[in-house]
C-alpha cells in the first residue's frame, strides 16, 4: 500500500507529492488530464503563453524560498522593475507608488494624502493594524473616516494582489493579514523565469527521482470512505489505496467525488463559492515596441498590461513581445456575451493607446473570456476550506480556495505544504 495518493496535479498537488517524495514516502499522484492545473504553458508558433503572469508576490518571503531549499529546486526570478510601472490615469501616466520614489512622485495621491497612506502601511507593518473581525475593508475604511484618495488607493492594491474587480468586498483581517506580509518584502513582484512550465517541470523531476507515481488522463471519481478515514479512491474502475490523502481538486470536484460519502454535505457547501474571474488577453508580436514602461494599469478599468516578454526572454523567439492584458470581472460579466465584448474593446483600446502598430504586428493572440484567477473570491459569505477536517483523521485538502498564507498560487503552495507537513509529522 502507498503513504500517501494525491488527487489533482495542478502547483497544489504537485508541490505536495514532491514535498513528500523528497521526505522518503511512497507518493502516486492522479491528475485528470495533463499536470499544471490552471497553470499552463501553451506553446503557439514559437510564443509560450503562460496563463497568467506567473507573478509571485513577495518573493523573499514565499512558501516557495522554502520549497526551493527543500526539493532543491532553482527558479529563475525575474524582479518587477517598479520604476517601470505606471498607472494610465486617463490624460497622463504616473507612477505606481510601488516604493517610496513612486510614492513620492505619483501624482495618484495629493502630499497629504501620502502621509496618511504612508501612516496606514506603517501600522499595518506593526501589526497595530489588523482590520476587524466580521467587518469588510470598505465599512473599516468608511468607520474610520480614511480620505477618498488613500480609500481608493488601498482599494486599488488590492484589486491587483487578490485579482478582484471587488476590493471593497475583502475582509479587513484578510486585507491586514495579506499586507502585513507584503509591506514587509524586499521583492513585491517576481515572475518565474520560463514560466509555470519550468516549475512544474522540476516538480515532476523531484517526484520521479525518488520514486514516486504520476499517473495523467486517470479522473477519480469516487471516494470511498470507512468511518473517520478515506479508505481509496476509484479511476478508470480501479481502486487506489494508501494511509494518507491529499485532494488538491477544486470544490467542485470534491463535491462530486465525495457525492455518496457521509461527508458530502460539507463538500456541497464549499461548492457553491463563488471564484474570481478574470479576462485574459495576450498578445504575440513580431517585433518588439519599445515604450518606457513594463506595467500599466487602468483605474478606472480595473485592467492591466503586462509586457511578460521584457521580464522572461524564454517565452519569445528573437525580437518577438509578448504582451498580456487581464481585466478583473466582476460575477455578473461572467458569460455575458455584451459585456465580455465591451472588455475585450476596451483591451484593445488600451493597447492601442499604449503599443500603437500592435495590430500590424500581431502573430497570434490568445483569449480568454473567463479564466478562474483564483477559485474562491474574498467577501464577507466566504472563507477558505480548512486543510483538515475532523471527520476524516488521514484526509488533507489543499488549493487556492483552502486556508493558507497570501493570495493565487501562494494559497496553494501553502495549502499544500501544510498537509505535507501534518503527514511528515504524523
Ligand atoms: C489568468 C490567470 C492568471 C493568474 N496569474 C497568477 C499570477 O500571476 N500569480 C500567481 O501566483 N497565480 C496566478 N494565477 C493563479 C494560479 O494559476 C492558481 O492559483 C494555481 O494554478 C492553482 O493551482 P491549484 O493546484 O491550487 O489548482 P488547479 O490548478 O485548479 O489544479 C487542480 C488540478 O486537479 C485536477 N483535477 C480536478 N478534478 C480531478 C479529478 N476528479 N481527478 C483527478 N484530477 C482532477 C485538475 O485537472 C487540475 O490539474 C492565475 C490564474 C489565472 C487563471
Amino acid at each position: 500500500m502507498q503513504d500517501v495518493i494525491i488527487v489533482g496535479g495542478g502547483l497544489a498537488g504537485l508541490s505536495a507529492a514532491a514535498s513528500l517524495a523528497k521526505q522518503g514516502k511512497s507518493v502516486t499522484l492522479l491528475e485528470r488530464g495533463q499536470l499544471g492545473g490552471r497553470a499552463v504553458t501553451l506553446k503557439l508558433k514559437d510564443f509560450s503563453f503562460n496563463f497568467g503572469a506567473h507573478a509571485i508576490y513577495g518573493r523573499d518571503t514565499s512558501i516557495l524560498q522554502n520549497l526551493e531549499k527543500e526539493l532543491n529546486i532553482h527558479i529563475n526570478w525575474k524582479d518587477f522593475n517598479p520604476n517601470k510601472a505606471k498607472y494610465d490615469i486617463g490624460h497622463e501616466l504616473t507612477d505606481v507608488p510601488a516604493n517610496i520614489k513612486g510614492l513620492f512622485r505619483t501624482k495618484i495621491l495629493k502630499s497629504t494624502d501620502k502621509l496618511q497612506f504612508t501612516f496606514n502601511i506603517f501600522k499595518t507593518m506593526i501589526s497595530v493594524e489588523k482590520g476587524k473581525e466580521h467587518v469588510s475593508i470598505k465599512k473599516w475604511m468608511d468607520d474610520r473616516h480614511i480620505n477618498d484618495d488613500v480609500k481608493k488607493m488601498m482599494l486599488t492594491l488590492a484589486s491587483s494582489n487578490f485579482f478582484t474587480s471587488e476590493p471593497e468586498k475583502i475582509p479587513s483581517t484578510v486585507y491586514f493579514n495579506y499586507y502585513r506580509k507584503l509591506f514587509k518584502t524586499n521583492k513585491p513582484v517576481a515572475y518565474v523565469g520560463g514560466g509555470w512550465q519550468s516549475l512544474i517541470q522540476q516538480f515532476v523531476t523531484v517526484i520521479e527521482e525518488n520514486g514516486g507515481t504520476i499517473i495523467t488522463k486517470q479522473k477519480v471519481d469516487e471516494v470511498e470512505v470507512a468511518g473517520d478515514k478515506v479508505i481509496s479512491v476509484s479511476s478508470k474502475g480501479q481502486k487506489y489505496r494508501a494511509k494518507e490523502f491529499i485532494f488538491a481538486i477544486p470544490p467542485k470536484e470534491l463535491k462530486k467525488v465525495f457525492e455518496s460519502t457521509t461527508i458530502s454535505h460539507y463538500m456541497e457547501h464549499y461548492a457553491q463559492y463563488e471564484p474570481s474571474y478574470v479576462f485574459v488577453y495576450d498578445i504575440a508580436l513580431k517585433e518588439r515596441i519599445e515604450v518606457p514602461y513594463t506595467y500599466i494599469y487602468n483605474q478606472e478599468e480595473k485592467m492591466f498590461i503586462t509586457d511578460i516578454s521584457y521580464y522572461d526572454e524564454t517565452c519569445v523567439p528573437e525580437n518577438g513581445q509578448l504582451l498580456q492584458a487581464i481585466a478583473y470581472m466582476k460575477p455578473e460579466d461572467v458569460g455575458n456575451k455584451l459585456t465580455t465584448e465591451a472588455i475585450q474593446n476596451k483591451i484593445e483600446e488600451m493597447y492601442d493607446k499604449h503599443f500603437n502598430g500592435w495590430r500590424e504586428l500581431l502573430v497570434v493572440p490568445r483569449i480568454s473570456k473567463r479564466a478562474m484567477a483564483q477559485e474562491i473570491s474574498w467577501n464577507m459569505k466566504q472563507s477558505p476550506m480548512p486543510v483538515v477536517i475532523p471527520n476524516l483523521r488521514n484526509t488533507y485538502f489543499s488549493g487556492d480556495w483552502c486556508e493558507g498564507e497570501g493570495q493565487l498560487s501562494e494559497l496553494s503552495f501553502t495549502s499544500a505544504y501544510k498537509a505535507t507537513s501534518m503527514i511528515l509529522e504524523k
